[in-house]
């Protein structure tokens, strides 16, 4: 509780909205005097590296996750459950791609998740890809153990596509090149981002495609180029330390919570997702890092400042997101019954710029208006502002998609950001090999965290739910999860 001096002193320099509640008033003072944002963003980073699902460092990073909310004071914390992947996927931290000759270059690289890795750091000469099957009967012998460079990107069927016959040749070529004893094939990025992905589908630990591939930014493609225009001799390395790993892996969404005294059934979600790619540079710290570390501080914010509010205010990890959404999809099937008492769900899922405000129907402006004025007044230079959204189901590609489908009101904390504090080029950075701690922004993270933790308090303590859009008829599919455990609630 805070002390009458200390509510006097915030009354003096905090402004009409924030001296009536003692609440906010305590989660600013926290939050300027003693953020832990930065301290946790670094500690997940730094202790567990990127968190592919999937992987050990997930398994770890969320058994933290849980250590952290439970030391906060957080009731209910556990693991659910929302589906499994048939195999697993883990990357070290000791790839490198380079040049040994005719000049000696680190390469900038990333490899598909869910991919074979190379046991050890392997050594081979870089030869052109056969166009044909003239130019592979002819090359045959230089292809053992070569690094095959490719001129054309990486071309995956996508599920039931009936190949064209040129794309049906191609897959016939490549398959006679590797059965040639390749050690992999090199692609060169359109830039000097590599951008990782990969599927994890119809693989498992036993029976997977052995071909190796990487991609290296653009720089050094021309490099690899150029020395095999001037004809010299060229020996790549790459030691792509990837392991798959036994599945089936259940993957799960970390919770955690405020149990409401009052209406402890109706809640309002505070999330981000947990999961990231894991391509070799980055530390998924801006996607999404940040967006999981400043909904659990949050958490801490509202603990500290002694908060007691009417409804449950609860605080997910999401995991599977970069896959297609799995773990905020499963969880609206799962949570079926219980969607008309979500009042609101928040995502922070857009890197370390700042919460701007929020889009929604035009209802919803007043009620978010006045529970983001303190977080205004404590960030002044950093404003907020409520847009209305004409479509209830618009969708921008992160978790509270799952719940805009579905009637239940989802808020992406918008991106913004002001010239004193600069801006990140979230492009520059997500899914790339620049998602590391260098490019983030503090203060943007406490403003947001900030913006959570009042949000969600004010939400839980109005009078009614969140205004919503009109009902609309929506459709579950559990069958689009994969390893959909069943509904549970
Ligand atoms: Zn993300």
């Amino acid at each position: 509780m805070i002390t009458t001096l200390a509510l006097l002193l915030i009354r003096q320099t905090a402004g009409p909205t924030v001296q009536a509640d003692p609440v906010v008033a305590a989660i600013i003072k926290e939050s300027k005097t003693n953020s832990k944002v930065m301290a946790m963003l670094t500690e997940v980073t730094s202790k567990y590296g990127p968190r592919l699902t999937s992987s050990t460092n997930l398994d770890k990073a969320s058994q933290w996750a849980m250590a952290t909310f439970k030391k906060m004071g957080c009731k209910n914390v556990h693991l659910e459950p929302w589906g499994s992947f048939p195999v697993g996927f883990d990357r070290g931290r000791n790839s490198f791609g380079r040049m040994n000759s005719p000049e000696k270059r680190d390469f900038e690289f990333t490899s598909p998740s869910w991919s074979e890795g190379t046991r050890g750091p392997l050594k081979g000469k870089a030869v052109l890809n056969p166009k044909n099957a003239e130019e592979l009967a002819a090359r045959m012998a230089d292809l053992k153990g070569a690094w095959v460079i490719m001129d054309r990107q990486p071309r995956r069927l996508r599920a039931n596509e009936k190949p064209s016959p040129e794309v049906q040749a191609q897959i016939d070529l490549d398959a006679k090149v590797d059965a040639a004893g390749i050690a992999g094939r090199v692609y060169g990025s359109r830039s000097d981002l590599v951008i990782t992905s990969g599927n994890f589908r119809d693989k498992t630990f036993e029976s997977h495609p052995t071909d190796r591939s990487v991609t290296v930014r653009k720089a050094d493609f021309d490099a690899i180029q150029k020395a095999l225009t001037d004809g010299k001799p060229i020996e790549l390395e790459f030691n792509l330390d990837q392991r798959w790993r036994k599945g089936p892996v259940v993957n799960s969404n970390i919770i955690a919570e405020i149990p409401g005294t009052e209406k402890p059934d109706e809640v309002v979600i505070v999330s981000g997702h947990f999961d990231s790619w894991d391509g070799p540079g980055s530390l998924g710290a801006s996607d999404n890092a940040t967006g999981s570390c400043t909904a659990m501080e949050a958490a801490r914010l509202l603990l500290r400042a002694g908060a007691k509010p009417k409804r449950t205010i609860r605080f997910i990890l999401w995991t599977g997101e970069e896959q297609g959404l799995f773990g905020s999809r499963s969880y609206v099937i799962q949570h079926e019954k219980e969607l008309d008492k979500i009042s609101a769900v928040f995502v922070d899922d857009g890197g370390s710029n700042y919460n701007g405000g929020y889009t929604g129907h035009p209802d919803m402006g007043p009620v978010l208006e006045a529970a983001f004025a303190p977080a205004v007044e404590a960030f002044p230079d950093l404003p907020m502002k409520f847009v209305v959204r004409a479509n209830p189901k618009t969708s921008i590609g992160s978790d509270q998609d799952s719940f805009n489908a579905v009637g239940v009101p989802g808020f992406f904390t918008s991106e913004s950001s002001v010239e004193k504090y600069g801006a990140q080029n979230y492009n520059f950075i997500h899914h790339t090999q620049h998602d590391h701690m260098k490019y983030v922004i503090p203060i943007y993270l406490d403003q947001t965290a900030v913006s959570h933790a009042v949000v969600a308090w004010r939400l839980a303590n109005n009078p009614g739910l969140l205004p919503r859009y009109p009902k609309f008829d929506y459709t579950l599919n559990p069958a689009s999860i994969p390893g959909f455990p069943g509904k549970t609630k």
